[in-house]
């Protein structure tokens, strides 16, 4: 059993000399910026290297990155792999910028984080600078003198996972960001049996995911958004614009699901989320059949009602398709929706709520 590892050997009591540190390079107290280094001696790991989305205020600024500067002056440390826990922005989106700083650092992720990063690391001229290898959860993990175990987590993108870390200081559980959904989109339930073999061996330290934390109750399973989607779609005359993020493949099965009910074409807008659309799709994890999917610019060759056009910008992130179109500036859907009129303050899209007077455009969040 990987938990006793290291004992009776050399390394073990090497190891046992040296202080274990489990350093937040960013990610705790904040929304973005996941980034946590393990150090141990001279031999680290990194779980995620996620950006931060920038405030309304932060004019010009795209995306703000982990300050890993700490990392760039232990000139001794060996950071054996980056390890993934699943796909989102803010838990992959530096991934070049960590890349370009520790050349040849091999990355460790499960099928659709890995296809994310990939995704990433091309847009960034980035992929030649490290490995990706791809593991599936469950599969163990070693790095560098520690080992790894990986479990299924549920969270609103599919592929996630945590980790059982298997240290001579006791074993470590990192949730990643989770969600006990027992319906989720894919139908894979957390893993709850793995979660309570680590409780019997006994956990010396539990780091769960926060955000929310503080707030009593369930958070609502994904598939609730379906039943919203039907509300939606059931009375919609026009076109419908659904914003999200990039990598929540998740959420684009369910519009791609509630547009082949209502007989709908599903066209995504923008770089990176039709890149992801396109990856998922040839890793069998999105379903979307190409009779379904109608390209942008062929948008005036079909009636307003048979569309449903996916592009990301719901937190009014600046250079996301929703603003662009927002503020007249996409290339294909300039003129496709009067969507400015959301805009009419200085405030994000995601900041407007009821309906536009001056377009009767509904919106919903
Ligand atoms: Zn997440």
């Amino acid at each position: 059993m990987t938990r006793y590892l290291f004992r009776d050997t050399e390394s073990y009591l090497l190891m046992a000399k040296s202080k274990l540190r489990i350093i937040p390079i960013g990610g705790l107290g904040e929304i973005g910026k996941n980034m946590t280094v393990f150090e141990m001696g001279n031999d680290a790991f990194i779980i995620d290297t996620g950006i931060m989305f920038p405030a309304n205020d932060m004019h010009g600024v795209d995306y703000i990155i982990p300050d890993f500067r700490y990392l760039q002056e232990r000139k001794d440390l060996k950071i054996h792999a980056i390890v993934y826990t699943h796909g989102h922005e803010d838990h992959i989106g530096a991934v070049s910028h960590v890349v370009e700083a520790f050349p040849n650092t091999p990355i460790y992720a499960t099928p659709l984080t890995a296809g994310l990063l990939e995704v990433r690391l091309k847009e960034r001229r980035a992929l030649d600078k490290t490995k990706i290898n791809v593991f599936n959860s469950g599969d163990k993990l070693k790095v560098g003198p520690f080992m790894l175990e990986s479990f299924h987590m549920c969270h609103s993108i599919p592929d996630c996972v945590g980790f059982g870390i298997y240290t001579p200081y006791g074993l470590i559980v990192y949730s990643g960001d989770y969600k006990f959904d027992n319906s989720p989109v894919d139908g894979k339930k957390p893993d709850y049996a793995r979660l309570a073999r680590f409780a019997s061996e006994g956990v010396t330290l539990l780091m769960a995911e926060s955000t929310n934390a503080d707030k009593p109750g369930w958070t609502p399973s994904e598939t609730v958004i379906d039943d919203a989607f039907d509300r939606v779609f059931k009375k919609a005359k026009g076109r419908i614009f659904v914003a999200t993020f990039a990598s929540l493949i998740s959420r684009v099965q369910q519009v791609v699901n509630a547009a082949e009910r209502y007989g709908r074409k599903v066209a995504v807008a923008g770089h990176s989320m039709s890149e992801n659309v396109k990856m998922a799709r040839r890793l069998g994890i999105l379903n979307l059949p190409d009779s379904m999917l109608l390209d942008v610019s062929k948008l005036n060759s079909i009636s307003d009602n048979q569309v449903v056009i996916m592009l990301t910008g719901a937190q009014g992130e600046p250079t996301a398709a929703l603003t662009k179109v927002a503020n007249g500036e996409h290339r294909q859907l300039k003129q496709a929706f009067p969507f400015r009129a959301l805009r009419r303050d200085e405030k994000t899209c995601c900041n407007c709520t009821g309906d536009s007077p001056e377009t009767q455009v509904p919106l919903l969040r």
